[in-house]
């Protein structure tokens, strides 16, 4: 019975995972080429300084509408990039896309004459050959002004070989972009990687946000995480704010900035210059 019970149990997985082996390898098949057939598009979500309340940059959100599935979750599809190197070629053709886009929110709209563009980076980009030399280039070929773009970087990507990443991360930073660590407080690494790892901000994760109401630890934590960054000079930004509580929240303990839901969803290019007009 049991043995029977087991053998099945077996297939069982073997089969599950053969099914998740299998759905992996055709979204990377799909994958291939969706940028040239249009299938990929930048949305734009609004991020706000909270001193004053105005809009002061945006994050880019990578979209994927496939033909047959519809829009696919970006945490689905960038994991496969990410694992089969098609990031290599996706990610500069974002960073491409988001410096030209936020060229001419500056050049068409007075409203958007200082707005920055935030561009999610993962962890093999960085370690691709030379980022900040295809930074460079873009920032040429576009036009648009260093300090206006913002490199979002996972704790995950600068986690091991500090030397080499804090390298990496110097280079990037002389180019004149500012680098942020996203994600802030999920990894191990947090506090005592900042000491080495040169960034110029953090973004709190959304599940530190989500509860700040309630949960008088996470309300503790992200007031710490808001003194230690100012103490060593870095910025703050706060993911996630989906009620008006949460923001005022984060205001009164001098959070600098903020995106989430409440403050603006993720749009398309053409809607967010709507905002701006
Ligand atoms: P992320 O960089 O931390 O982006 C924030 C995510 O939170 C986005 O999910 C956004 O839509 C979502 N979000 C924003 N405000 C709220 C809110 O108030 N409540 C809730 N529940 N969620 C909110 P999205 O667009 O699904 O992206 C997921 C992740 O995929 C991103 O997390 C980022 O790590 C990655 N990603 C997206 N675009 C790119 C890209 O162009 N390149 C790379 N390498 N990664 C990307
Ligand atoms: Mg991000
Ligand atoms: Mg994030
Ligand atoms: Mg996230």
């Amino acid at each position: 019975q049991a043995k029977v019970a087991g053998k099945n149990c077996f297939r069982f997985y073997s089969r599950a995972m053969d099914q998740a082996v299998e759905r992996r390898v055709r979204m990377e098949q799909d994958l291939r080429g969706a940028w040239e057939r249009g299938e990929l598009s930048l949305a734009y979500q609004p991020v706000y300084r909270l001193a004053d309340n105005r809009l002061i940059g945006a994050e880019a959100l990578l979209r994927w509408q496939h033909p047959e599935h519809g829009s696919v979750s970006p945490s689905l599809f960038i994991d496969v990039a990410e694992q089969s190197g098609l990031i290599e070629t996706i990610g500069p053709q974002v960073l491409r896309a988001a410096c030209i886009d936020a060229r001419r929110w500056q050049r068409d709209f007075a409203s958007g004459r200082d707005l920055f563009v935030s561009v999610n980076v993962s962890p093999r980009q960085l370690r691709a050959a030379d980022l900040s030399a295809q930074v460079d280039a873009v920032l040429r070929e576009t036009g648009l002004a260093p300090q206006h773009l913002h490199i979002e970087l996972t704790e995950t990507a600068v986690i091991g070989d500090e030397a080499r990443v804090s390298a990496l991360l110097a280079r990037l930073r002389n180019t004149g972009v500012k680098v942020w660590l996203d994600d802030f407080g999920t990894g191990f690494s947090g506090l005592s990687h900042l000491r080495r790892v040169p960034v110029d901000g953090v973004k709190i994760d959304r599940s530190f946000i989500a509860d700040v109401l309630r949960d008088p630890d996470d309300l503790a934590l992200t007031t710490a995480i808001i003194a230690m960054a100012h103490s060593l000079g870095i910025h703050v930004v706060a993911e996630g704010v989906e009620k008006e509580g949460q923001y005022a929240i984060l205001r009164e303990r001098g959070c600098d900035m903020a995106q989430g839901f409440w403050l603006g969803h993720p749009m398309k290019a053409q809607d967010f210059m709507g905002l701006l007009a």
